[in-house]
Protein backbone atom coordinates (compact mmCIF):
# COMPACT_ATOMS: atom_id res chain seq x y z
CA UNK A 1 0.00 0.00 0.00
CA UNK A 2 1.50 3.65 -0.99
CA UNK A 3 2.36 6.23 2.25
CA UNK A 4 -0.62 8.31 0.86
CA UNK A 5 -3.45 5.26 1.20
CA UNK A 6 -1.59 4.35 4.58
CA UNK A 7 -2.00 8.15 5.73
CA UNK A 8 -5.77 8.08 4.31
CA UNK A 9 -6.10 4.71 6.45
CA UNK A 10 -4.90 6.44 9.56
CA UNK A 11 -1.94 3.95 9.79
CA UNK A 12 0.63 7.15 9.57
CA UNK A 13 0.00 10.48 10.71
CA UNK A 14 -0.96 13.50 9.13
CA UNK A 15 -1.95 17.08 9.73
CA UNK A 16 -4.86 17.02 8.09
CA UNK A 17 -6.32 20.60 6.90
CA UNK A 18 -9.47 19.48 4.95
CA UNK A 19 -11.12 16.54 4.68
CA UNK A 20 -14.56 14.98 2.87
CA UNK A 21 -15.58 12.08 1.51
CA UNK A 22 -13.44 12.18 -1.74
CA UNK A 23 -10.45 13.60 -0.59
CA UNK A 24 -8.25 14.49 2.09
CA UNK A 25 -5.59 17.57 2.53
CA UNK A 26 -2.70 17.37 4.63
CA UNK A 27 0.58 19.49 5.52
CA UNK A 28 3.14 18.49 3.13
CA UNK A 29 6.06 17.28 5.66
CA UNK A 30 8.36 19.15 3.66
CA UNK A 31 6.89 22.77 3.34
CA UNK A 32 8.06 24.63 0.34
CA UNK A 33 6.27 27.47 2.12
CA UNK A 34 4.22 28.12 5.47
CA UNK A 35 0.84 25.78 4.52
CA UNK A 36 2.42 23.85 1.60
CA UNK A 37 -0.39 21.54 1.34
CA UNK A 38 -1.24 18.22 -0.43
CA UNK A 39 -4.71 17.28 -1.47
CA UNK A 40 -5.11 13.65 -2.94
CA UNK A 41 -8.08 11.58 -3.71
CA UNK A 42 -8.99 9.17 -1.30
CA UNK A 43 -9.42 6.17 -3.63
CA UNK A 44 -5.78 5.38 -5.09
CA UNK A 45 -4.89 6.57 -8.70
CA UNK A 46 -1.64 6.99 -9.63
CA UNK A 47 -1.95 9.83 -12.11
CA UNK A 48 -4.30 12.65 -12.73
CA UNK A 49 -5.49 11.34 -16.08
CA UNK A 50 -6.20 7.82 -15.13
CA UNK A 51 -8.99 9.23 -12.35
CA UNK A 52 -12.91 8.91 -13.84
CA UNK A 53 -14.33 12.36 -14.91
CA UNK A 54 -16.82 12.29 -11.96
CA UNK A 55 -14.16 11.57 -9.09
CA UNK A 56 -11.60 13.95 -10.65
CA UNK A 57 -14.94 16.65 -10.24
CA UNK A 58 -15.03 15.69 -6.93
CA UNK A 59 -11.26 16.11 -6.32
CA UNK A 60 -11.14 19.79 -7.99
CA UNK A 61 -13.92 20.59 -6.07
CA UNK A 62 -12.33 19.18 -2.76
CA UNK A 63 -8.89 21.15 -3.81
CA UNK A 64 -10.93 24.55 -4.52
CA UNK A 65 -12.50 24.14 -0.60
CA UNK A 66 -8.94 23.35 0.73
CA UNK A 67 -7.83 26.44 -0.63
CA UNK A 68 -10.64 28.24 1.43
CA UNK A 69 -9.57 26.53 4.46
CA UNK A 70 -6.01 27.80 4.29
CA UNK A 71 -7.29 31.32 3.15
CA UNK A 72 -6.32 31.96 7.56
CA UNK A 73 -3.07 32.13 6.75
CA UNK A 74 -3.59 35.29 4.15
CA UNK A 75 -1.54 34.60 1.53
CA UNK A 76 -1.51 36.88 -1.53
CA UNK A 77 -1.99 34.09 -3.86
CA UNK A 78 -0.93 30.50 -4.37
CA UNK A 79 0.16 28.15 -7.13
CA UNK A 80 -1.06 24.69 -7.48
CA UNK A 81 1.22 22.04 -8.98
CA UNK A 82 0.79 18.31 -10.23
CA UNK A 83 3.41 16.13 -11.11
CA UNK A 84 2.79 13.08 -13.67
CA UNK A 85 5.68 10.61 -13.53
CA UNK A 86 8.89 10.18 -12.28
CA UNK A 87 10.49 12.50 -15.07
CA UNK A 88 7.88 14.70 -14.09
CA UNK A 89 9.64 14.83 -10.32
CA UNK A 90 6.18 12.74 -9.08
CA UNK A 91 7.91 10.74 -6.07
CA UNK A 92 4.89 9.77 -4.41
CA UNK A 93 2.60 7.38 -6.71
CA UNK A 94 -0.20 8.62 -5.72
CA UNK A 95 -2.43 11.63 -7.00
CA UNK A 96 -1.64 14.85 -5.18
CA UNK A 97 -2.12 18.21 -6.03
CA UNK A 98 0.22 20.49 -4.19
CA UNK A 99 -1.27 23.96 -2.75
CA UNK A 100 1.48 26.18 -2.52
CA UNK A 101 0.31 29.70 -0.53
CA UNK A 102 2.68 32.45 -1.78
CA UNK A 103 3.23 35.41 0.05
CA UNK A 104 4.77 38.69 -1.04
CA UNK A 105 8.23 38.64 -1.19
CA UNK A 106 8.83 34.85 -0.51
CA UNK A 107 11.23 34.47 -3.56
CA UNK A 108 11.58 31.56 -6.48
CA UNK A 109 9.38 29.26 -4.58
CA UNK A 110 7.71 27.49 -7.42
CA UNK A 111 9.38 28.00 -11.11
CA UNK A 112 9.87 26.72 -14.36
CA UNK A 113 12.91 25.68 -15.74
CA UNK A 114 15.19 27.57 -18.86
CA UNK A 115 13.02 28.38 -21.80
CA UNK A 116 13.79 26.17 -24.52
CA UNK A 117 13.91 26.88 -28.39
CA UNK A 118 11.08 24.92 -29.86
CA UNK A 119 9.84 24.78 -33.01
CA UNK A 120 5.71 25.34 -31.87
CA UNK A 121 4.64 24.75 -35.11
CA UNK A 122 6.31 21.10 -35.79
CA UNK A 123 4.81 20.51 -32.29
CA UNK A 124 1.38 21.27 -33.13
CA UNK A 125 1.78 18.93 -36.37
CA UNK A 126 2.71 15.87 -34.29
CA UNK A 127 0.13 16.34 -31.84
CA UNK A 128 -2.88 16.77 -34.68
CA UNK A 129 -1.41 13.97 -36.81
P1 LIG B 1 5.84 14.76 -5.44
O1 LIG B 1 7.31 15.00 -5.65
O2 LIG B 1 4.98 15.65 -6.28
O3 LIG B 1 5.47 13.30 -5.59
O4 LIG B 1 5.54 15.20 -3.96
C1 LIG B 1 5.52 14.32 -2.90
C2 LIG B 1 5.42 15.15 -1.66
O5 LIG B 1 4.98 14.34 -0.60
C3 LIG B 1 6.74 15.78 -1.21
O6 LIG B 1 6.62 17.19 -1.22
C4 LIG B 1 6.94 15.22 0.20
O7 LIG B 1 7.47 16.18 1.08
C5 LIG B 1 5.53 14.82 0.58
N1 LIG B 1 5.42 13.75 1.57
C6 LIG B 1 6.02 12.55 1.53
N2 LIG B 1 5.68 11.81 2.61
C7 LIG B 1 4.83 12.57 3.33
C8 LIG B 1 4.13 12.39 4.56
N3 LIG B 1 4.22 11.24 5.25
N4 LIG B 1 3.35 13.40 5.02
C9 LIG B 1 3.25 14.54 4.33
N5 LIG B 1 3.88 14.78 3.17
C10 LIG B 1 4.67 13.82 2.68
ZN1 LIG C 1 -2.28 5.29 -2.61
Amino acid sequence: MCIFCKIINGEIPAKVVYEDEHVLAFLDINPRNKGHTLVVPKKHYERFDEMPDEELCNFIKGVKKTVEVLKKLGFDGYNIVNNNGRVAGQEVNHVHFHIIPRYEGDGEVVKFGEVKKIDLDEVLKEIKE
